[in-house]
């Protein structure tokens, strides 16, 4: 089969096409698995992590991607979840133990054997990719393949740290930073907790008039006060300032919730700033959010198709799975970028 395979680490400023087409053999499924035949993959910053060595594949070469929307063409045979022809999702989480303590809690994200779909193992930049069947995803009919795609992971990520909040609806929920995820979270806050209201931060004036369009009650800069103290909220942004600010407007036992897999370094010192009585005491909390399990998956895309949640997207073709990463790089974003790869 012809897959974009990534062969070492390197640096995308030096080399934009770190990817390469190759002719691969097609994988086989196992007794529990199934393969997929790849219709459509999203293309996500974790990739450019990958490529450049921020969260390395443990061996090369790799087939990336992990938004992944196909139809089964052969199962295993211990495999009866899906017939041939069903189409199925696969998000960031390739496997678990499914046996150890953080699995057995429904916390399988943080299991010791965990491994990522197109880092661990091979994922959907490829006409086709296998998985363990318990870990694919039925996809609701209202989306195309294109608009499924991104929803199994900035939605699925969103929906987890919305989740972790423990928000109780009616409580008042704040978002600081307002790109992709905090919209996503907006709209799913406005469907299943329509009593509470949504506070966001942002440094954009366009942003905060976004928030507004869709439904926040109030929109202020980073570091404003809220006029109203907020019982959680989360923050989508890459950096330190938006963090301390925000802690502020906690209440008493209020949590913040902290929707990123690194954070920058680049104004670091604004930590010294934390005021213990004024950030911290009376019981706040701060949790972070590591990234999905399946529950969070099957449960946004369920939520996503009732609302409906339609992300925009932008397709290319397998061959340009490059010049769509550099886009991403470069910030030039309309809408989701998705590989579309069989029609
Ligand atoms: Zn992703
Ligand atoms: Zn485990």
């Amino acid at each position: 089969m012809k897959a974009m395979v990534l062969n070492e680490i390197c640096n995308l400023e030096e080399n934009k096409n770190p990817l390469e087409m190759s002719d691969v053999p097609d994988p086989v499924p196992g007794q529990k698995e199934i393969l997929v035949k790849v219709s459509a993959c999203g293309v996500c910053h974790t990739e450019l992590d990958e490529i450049e060595g921020r969260t390395p594949p443990p061996k090369f070469p790799i087939i990336l991607g992990h938004e992944i929307v196909g139809r089964v063409v052969k199962t295993g045979s211990n495999a009866g979840k899906f017939n041939i022809g069903d189409r199925v999702g696969i998000g960031w989480i390739y496997s678990a133990c499914q046996g150890c303590r953080f699995c057995l809690e429904s916390n399988e994200n943080l299991c010791e054997n965990f491994r990522a779909t197109g880092r661990d193992a091979n994922g959907g930049y490829a006409e086709y990719t296998k998985v363990i069947e318990d870990f694919a995803y039925k996809i609701p009919d209202v989306f195309s393949d294109s608009e499924a795609a991104p929803l199994l992971c900035a939605g699925a990520i969103g929906y987890r740290s919305l989740r972790l909040t423990g928000i109780k609806d009616g409580q008042n929920l704040g978002l600081t930073g307002f790109g992709a995820s905090a919209h996503l979270v907006l709209k799913m806050v406005r469907h299943k907790y329509p009593q509470s209201n949504v506070f966001v931060f942002a440094r954009s004036k366009k942003e905060r008039e976004f928030a507004q369009e869709l439904g926040a009650v109030w929109a202020g800069d980073t570091d404003e006060e809220s006029p109203e103290k907020l019982d959680c909220i989360i923050d989508t942004t890459p950096v330190w300032k938006p963090i301390v600010e925000a802690l502020k407007n906690l209440v008493a036992g209020g949590r913040l919730v902290i929707n990123a897999i690194r954070k920058e370094d680049v104004d670091k010192e604004y930590l010294v700033r934390l005021n213990y009585p004024t950030h911290l005491w009376l019981e706040k909390e701060i949790k972070s959010v590591a990234n999905v399990e399946r529950r969070d998956i099957s449960e946004f895309l369920e939520l996503a198709a009732t609302i409906p949640i339609k992300p925009e997207v932008e397709e290319f073709t397998l061959e340009e799975a490059n010049k769509a990463l550099l886009e991403l790089k470069e910030r030039k974003i309309r809408g989701a970028k998705v590989l579309k790869i069989h029609l």
